[in-house]
């Protein structure tokens, strides 16, 4: 592959200041994947970061090398993260990334640290670790080389495929510790897939991961994000997304309805107004009391999700033992920036 640099831009005080690194290089790159995108490459001073509340989480630690995503979902609820760098939680979120360039020799010494004890790591649980810029910048062979050679627990939750470029390393790293891998996937409509996650690979694709992280030995757990009201919640889509699921032999499936929170929120909300007019004021009903669907209707698609589950049998059991089970999926934490979880 070629790259073409077309820019680069030395770092400025401002810069620096509003980072909060210790270098900044802005870089653009004359390639069809990513045309209009600016990196900022920075130099952090710290790579794990610890959750806060961590007691509700079932992990207390995380990594994150990128900030922003080309993934681009409409309704990504990291959105929110980008207003706190002073850049544009609408397209800035899909166009303006930060890459922790030093991620891989950051995270190399910290745990090599004595202080640190080997407590589970959990990546893409702010924005994902294998969007498209990973393809460019490949921080996650030296990120999992680190973990491998320290035998230190992690997951992954992500939505894509490239994850499988790392496939070697992942089976080392599950020879000798604990890894989980979860694949989002909220519903298999090719349609909404365009328009709502245009970044993205298509569901068929990311459900091809599962399979193939599966033939690996590498259970993989579908986390069926976002559910999207009365676009991807059909009885038929339901029974359609879980069938595929149970196809691409994954080991869980485990619902989440969509939620919208400051951030996500408005940028979905001009999204539905423009593609789905007819639907704005049942959205604004919909979450009128705040960012998440109302309980009973979240209840009602986990009993839908997990019978048709139970009739399509996913899970272990129905699959050559997996050495390595995925974590649940996480539960999204409040405040930190670099803490949100993705979907
Ligand atoms: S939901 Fe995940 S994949 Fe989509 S834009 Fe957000 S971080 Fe990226």
């Amino acid at each position: 592959m070629r790259w073409d640099h077309l820019g680069e831009t030395p770092p400025t005080p401002a810069d620096t200041a509003l980072f909060g690194m210790d270098a900044v290089t802005t870089r653009t790159f004359d390639t069809p994947e990513f045309r209009g995108i600016t990196f900022h490459e920075v130099r952090a001073r710290t790579i794990l970061n610890r959750v806060p509340g961590a007691s509700r989480m079932p992990f207390e630690w995380t990594v994150n090398p990128y900030r922003g995503c080309t993934h681009a979902c409409v309704y990504c609820f990291a959105r929110k993260t980008h207003s706190y760098l002073d850049l544009d939680t609408g397209l800035g979120f899909d166009s303006q990334i930060v890459v922790k360039v030093n991620a891989a020799e950051l995270l190399t010494r910290q745990l090599a640290s004595r202080r640190w004890q080997g407590a589970h790591i959990a990546m893409g649980t702010n924005v994902d670790c294998y969007q498209r810029a990973e393809g460019r910048y490949r921080l996650m062979p030296g990120i999992l080389t680190a973990l491998r050679d320290r035998a230190n627990p992690f997951s992954i939750l992500t939505k894509g495929t490239l994850i499988l470029r790392d496939l070697e390393l992942l089976t080392q790293a599950a020879e000798v510790t604990e890894v989980g891998v979860s694949v989002s996937v909220g519903f298999t409509d090719e349609e909404l897939w365009r328009t709502i996650e245009p970044g993205t690979p298509s569901p068929h694709r990311r459900l091809d991961v599962v399979r193939a992280l599966g033939e690996h030995g590498i259970g993989c757990g579908v986390l069926m994000a976002p559910v999207v009201p009365f676009l991807g919640d059909s009885p038929e889509q339901l029974r359609a997304t879980v069938r595929a699921i149970a196809e691409a032999g994954a080991v869980s499936v485990t619902p989440l309805v969509l939620h919208l929170r400051p951030g996500a929120r408005e940028w979905f909300m001009s999204w539905l107004a423009r593609h789905h007019p007819r639907l704005v004021g049942r959205y604004e009903r919909m979450y009128a009391d705040g960012a998440y669907a109302p309980t009973w209707y979240q209840r009602r698609i986990t009993r839908q999700v997990h019978e048709l589950a139970a009739e399509f049998g996913i899970g272990p059991a129905r699959r050559e033992t997996p050495r390595h089970l995925p974590r649940p999926a996480p539960a999204p934490p409040a405040g930190d920036p670099e803490q949100l979880t993705l979907l």
